[in-house]
């Protein structure tokens, strides 16, 4: 049985913070049932090991250093084996797994994830007392590149395979700090680690992988160009043959609007009028007028420019008089919290905000509303357009990244092909959203087609299965 070792920073339901924690939380587990012999490696955050049943020892040794020693336990909900790095760097460290309650990074977040790589590197090439090692390594993300870097010293190693999840994050770090970490000197060169005098971890992914994936194909073209590749084009595109994007998944028993346990009211493709009672239940819950003659907008994710709050505040007054409800749940960016704050304030009967993490919420969200709206700048891959599709919620996106990729635009000749699955618009400018918006809001008042688009759209097929067949294509395609 071929072994994989699967490495995030978070991974749901432990610990999420993000997109990634939904596939470090689903992806491996899929892996494991298409018959590999999986670990996942996660940090064992003060939080996890609080929220987890007594785990078993695995190892304990001494590396760069320190003592680490690895705990198993069982992602809930899955079959995964989990491995924890217990050290106190991470243990006892309360709250969010990368910054303070302000939002400050963890100041010893390179020592940190360093910590993490290492370990990770160490457990591929062997030089750990373990009787388990992978034939293939896969890291996702800034906090793991420099794992796949460190197996490039070893004679042995495996297969490596490296995910971009964003490349808005890149682990930039100065020089005092690369030489504190104990990586070998010449990981300081513009060929490995180095970018413009920093240390980026990210490149120890993209540099070394035997492949790199990113979470959607028009993601993948994308960062090989300015400004998607954020000065890393050059490298991206000289390793263009080994980049290969694939669409993430979604974990379709938590996202079924058949049998979600957060509803008023399941309902499938064949009883779409249930749906709306799930409307109905949610303007009652937020103090929405129980308007039935206008499209409920909602929009869940973090407030910040990338998820297109920069497109839709300049217009709020607007797309509330097309006429439309709206309700956004979130929390990110103070000035884009305080705004859709006090618009809602002025506007208690259209409009709604809750500035929280809330998964309930999140769901019932998906479930009520009739259009979801995901103007971003850039998408790597996006989940919520995803689960929108799948609850029949016509998602309105920006033609960018993973949004490009998995939404068909309601154009006359998609309608009448019968591919639409909902609103796309080109340019990021406030007012092409809002003629999408008025398109989506004249389509919904046509409800025998909107219906349509619906059961198209609760009939795509993003389930892991499918993704998780290309991951082990990569794994096992020769050299
Ligand atoms: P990103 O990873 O860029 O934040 P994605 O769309 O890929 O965006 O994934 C975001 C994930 O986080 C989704 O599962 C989404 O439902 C969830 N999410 C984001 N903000 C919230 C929130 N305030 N409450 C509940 N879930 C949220």
């Amino acid at each position: 049985m071929p072994r994989l070792l699967f490495v995030a920073s978070e991974a749901y339901p432990l610990i999420k913070t993000g997109g990634l924690a939904d596939v470090a939380g689903s992806l491996p587990e899929v892996l494991r049932q298409q018959g590999m012999d999986v670990r996942l490696l996660l940090p064992a955050y003060q939080h996890v090991l609080e929220t987890i049943t007594p785990p078993t020892p695995v190892a304990e040794f001494d590396l760069a250093g320190t003592r680490v020693r690895i705990v198993a336990t069982r992602l809930p909900g899955t079959g995964l084996e989990t491995w924890l790095l217990e050290h106190p760097v991470f243990s006892q460290r309360p709250g969010n797994p990368y910054h303070d309650a302000h939002g400050n990074p963890w100041p010893d977040n390179a020592d940190r994830f360093a910590l993490l790589s290492k370990v990770a590197a160490a457990i591929a090439t062997g030089q750990v007392p373990l009787q388990w090692r992978p034939d293939v390594l896969h890291c996702n993300d800034w906090h793991t590149g420099p794992a796949i870097a460190l197996t490039h010293l070893q004679e042995s190693r495996p297969r490596t395979v490296f995910t971009v999840h964003s490349l808005a994050h890149m682990g930039l770090f100065d020089r005092p700090t690369f030489e504190r970490l104990g990586l070998p000197p010449h990981f300081w060169q513009d060929s490995s680690l180095e970018f413009y005098n920093q240390c980026s971890f990210i490149k120890g992914g993209l540099v070394y992988a035997d492949y790199i994936t990113t979470v959607s194909p028009t993601y993948a073209s994308e960062i090989c160009e300015s400004p998607g590749g954020m000065g890393l084009e050059g490298l991206l595109r000289q390793r263009r043959e080994r980049l290969v994007g694939i669409l993430n998944g979604i974990d379709n028993g938590v996202w079924n609007p058949a049998a979600d346990p957060y509803l008023e009211q399941g309902y499938t493709a064949e009883t779409l009028s249930d749906k709306t009672r799930n409307k109905s239940a949610l303007q009652a819950s937020l103090g929405l007028a129980p308007d039935s003659d206008r499209p409920l907008v909602g929009l869940v994710g973090r407030l910040v420019e990338q998820k297109g709050l920069e497109l839709i505040l300049p217009v709020l007054g607007e797309i509330l008089a097309s006429p439309v409800q709206l309700v956004v749940l979130g929390t990110g960016e103070r000035r884009y919290e305080q705004q859709l704050r006090a618009t809602a304030a002025a506007n208690p009967r259209a409009m709604a905000v809750v500035l929280a993490y809330d998964e309930s919420l999140a769901h019932r969200i998906e479930a009520a509303a009739d259009i979801f709206l995901m103007p971003s700048l850039f998408e790597p891959c996006g989940l919520n357009q995803l689960y929108s599709l799948r609850y029949g919620t016509l998602p309105l996106v920006r033609e960018v990244g993973g949004l490009a990729d998995t939404v068909v635009d309601s154009s006359p000749e998609n309608l009448a092909s019968g591919s639409a699955t909902g609103f796309v618009f080109q340019r990021p400018d406030a007012a092409d959203l809002l003629a999408a918006l008025r398109r989506a809001t004249a389509l919904w008042h046509d409800q025998a087609s909107w219906q349509q688009v619906q059961r198209v759209a609760m009939s795509q097929d993003f389930s892991w299965q499918r993704s998780a067949k290309r991951y082990l294509e990569l794994y096992n395609s020769p050299d």
